[in-house]
């Protein structure tokens, strides 16, 4: 006779920690196998996350699970790891982390003909066609010592590429990737990249480097069924090279080897809603469990980043010479708006060096960080300002539809035909955004094509692929637009670069708003000169004589770096420190706050009963930017020099939180990225 056996089960319900079932007769399930069970009137799928001959529980109230789905290969034992690691770090039960991070089709129930879609699902992918020649470039000497830092490494080796833009960084990544395979041909490599739309370029050229590999891609833009299937090829070993946004993370990758994550400081790599992770610490994670290299490059590191550089945590691999030849860095100017005379918000020097630009046929682009054609409607008689009527912030007035839209919310309305107060009919934009600038060029060099880029002409699908085309193909003059355009693109004849209004960037409450814009400037730096013509860039901005200037003209990173972390560390704060945000949102503030104050008074306890002397709670504030969408929101700051007691720290907190019966809605962040 065979004994029952017990399984416990993860699934995706708040704090529920794994629960105790039994497999029904004739199944044998393992760990990592997925499985319906009955919760409560619900049936949910669960993951099997352990197995017992043994409980605690009254034979009368076992309860057998429903399904066994053992159709597909158990869940790895790593990945089981690193889901029970995110969990635990970020505040939430196994199996919200662990299911959550399945394609829909692995974390529902089966449908009917459920065996027939999953072999579907397993249906080969055609292999695409390589548009893009494969050139082979010869490495230099920083490019040959990079790849070969990380082939001679061995178990957990987290590196950072620092590397210049153009400085040859996705080359590396591709030789590191062929050593890889070089020594083990089934290897899989996971290579996170921040926006998948934005990075064609990036793809084509892994596909043309590896022809005969298996290469998926994960992002919020496939459909259900898409995603299902790149996921089971990652699982199954089929597929070895998953290209991915955040998401891609949670990925089943058994043979995983190497991670790569490109432009590791970029701020979507940590989720902004539901469980707040960061994919680039969890890429760390992960490579920490299986022990194997890891690779974060960028321009500009975050200083976290960087900070762990300087301590002797991860290993620096520098690119300090741009791979091409005769490319060169763009020599700065800084102009000052109040000291010279402007022309509808150029400086004269600027006007002059896009003229000369246009004259010489070569391209300009303008960079500035606001979207729309003005950030406010205003009404010159009464000072009226076209506030959103659901949040603390102004509605942006968009001319090419006619509309008032909040960015926050997404409220809009049509643009009133005068104004609501005073009746005044005369409302005038304040203010300028990419699509005012872009109106603006028009009027200005007339003859010159204009395009825009960003958030609001990119909304129809391939419209940002078919706009960068026309970059490349040379039929765009003047290219305006959002962080977008400084994104990972070779524009051919780029030699002027003109950024506007950064100074809002430089003056900021937020700590990290400064290293932000130091990003963003070296990103839209590295756009010009790429292909042997010299190239300038010129700064609009009041503070010519800061610290981020003197850097940027050197494109000197590190000492940036090394200056923001000396200011970090005498201000005691990140990385430094680690932090969790509790975040209240109510009708009304003074319920949000009511609310901290009892959280703040329940973490005092706990600090005081379990002695977590070290643990700092400051007082509840609103937010920032207090009211989005008829929510008023206030937080909670909590920090620690220790990352570890803040985490033992927070799941106690966490326990006694979610006791509170409140109307009030609640989430924590760990390690925010604002606060
Ligand atoms: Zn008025
Ligand atoms: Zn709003």
């Amino acid at each position: 006779m065979t004994h029952p056996i017990f399984v416990s089960v993860a699934l995706d319900v708040p704090l529920l920690p794994p629960l105790t079932y039994k497999a029904a007769d004739g199944t044998s399930p393992k760990v990592g196998d997925r499985c319906v069970v009955p919760l409560g009137k619900r049936q949910e799928v669960g993951l099997i996350v352990g197995l017992s001959d043994q409980t605690d529980i009254p034979a009368e109230k076992q309860k057998t699970y429903i399904r066994l789905l053992n159709e597909t290969e158990p869940l790895g034992t790593t990945w089981l790891k690193l889901t029970k690691f995110s969990a635990d770090y970020y505040q939430h039960s196994w199996g919200e982390v662990a299911i959550a991070g399945l394609p829909s089709f692995f974390r529902s129930k089966p449908r009917p003909r459920y065996l027939q879609s999953l072999e579907r699902l397993r249906k080969p992918f055609a292999k695409k066609k390589v548009t893009e020649q494969q050139t082979e470039l010869s490495l230099n000497d920083d490019q040959r010592q990079a790849v070969e830092a990380v082939k001679n490494s061995h178990g957990f080796a987290p590196f950072v590429l620092h590397g210049v833009t153009g400085s040859g960084k996705t080359e590396v990544y591709l030789r590191m990737m062929e050593n890889v395979f070089q020594e083990k041909p089934q290897a899989q490599i996971l290579f996170l990249v921040p926006e998948i739309n934005l990075t064609p370029q990036l793809e084509a050229r892994v596909r043309a480097h590896f022809p005969d590999k298996v290469i998926v891609s994960m992002h919020s833009g496939l459909a259900n069924g898409e995603r299902a299937r790149a996921w089971l090829a990652c699982h199954e070993k089929r597929a070895q090279i998953l290209i991915g946004t955040r998401m891609a993370i949670f990925a089943s990758l058994p043979n995983l080897a190497l991670v790569v994550v490109d432009e590791e400081h970029d701020l979507s790599y940590k989720s902004g809603e539901g469980i707040r992770y960061s994919a680039r610490d969890l890429a760390v994670k992960w490579a920490q469990l299986k022990s194997i290299a890891v690779v974060l490059g960028s321009a500009t590191p975050s200083l976290e980043t960087w900070s762990k550089v300087r301590s002797g945590h991860y290993r620096l691999l520098t690119l300090s010479k741009r791979a091409v030849p005769g490319a060169c860095l763009p020599a700065l100017t800084v102009v000052n708006p109040r000291e010279q005379k402007t022309v509808k918000g150029f400086c004269t020097e600027v006007i002059d060096a896009i003229s000369e630009t246009l004259e010489k046929k070569q391209q300009v682009i303008i960079f500035l960080n606001r979207r729309g054609y003005a950030p406010v409607l205003t009404c010159p008689t009464c000072g009226w300002l076209s506030k959103c009527p659901h949040c603390s912030t102004y509605a942006v007035y968009h001319k090419y539809n006619g509309r008032l839209v909040c960015h926050h919310c997404g409220w809009s309305s049509p643009v009133y035909r005068c104004c609501p107060d005073c009746g005044n009919v005369d409302l005038i934009p304040m203010g300028a955004g990419t699509q005012r600038i872009e109106e603006t060029l028009g009027q200005l060099w007339p003859q010159a094509r204009v395009l825009r880029i960003d958030r609001d002409s990119t909304l129809r699908k391939n419209a940002a692929k078919e706009a960068f085309e026309a970059v490349h193909a040379g039929e765009v003059d003047i290219l305006v637009g959002t962080q977008m355009v400084a994104k990972g693109h070779d524009f051919q004849r780029v030699s002027l670069v003109v950024v506007l209004n950064i100074d809002a960037q430089l003056v900021s409450a937020n700590p990290r708003s400064e290293e932000r814009a130091f990003a963003n400037l070296m990103q839209v730096a590295g756009r010009a000169g790429r292909f042997g013509l010299p190239a300038r860039m010129i700064v609009q901005s009041r503070f010519g004589d800061r610290e981020i200037f003197a850097a940027l003209a050197q494109q000197n990173y590190p000492r940036y770096a090394d200056y923001l972390l000396g200011i970090r560390k005498a201000e005691w704060s990140v990385p430094y420190v680690s932090q969790a945000l509790l975040m209240a949102d109510a009708t009304t503030i003074d319920k949000a706050l009511g609310f901290l104050e009892h959280a703040k008074a329940l973490a005092e306890n706990i600090i005081e009963e379990e002695h977590f002397e070290g643990i700092v709670v400051y007082d509840p504030i609103p937010m920032a930017l207090m009211k989005v969408a008829d929510k008023e929101r206030g937080q909670l700051l909590v920090e620690s020099g220790s990352k570890l007691l803040l985490t033992k720290f927070l799941r106690q907190w966490y326990r006694s939180l979610c006791s509170v019966k409140t109307t009030v809605h609640w989430t924590m962040d760990v390690d925010p990225a604002d606060v």
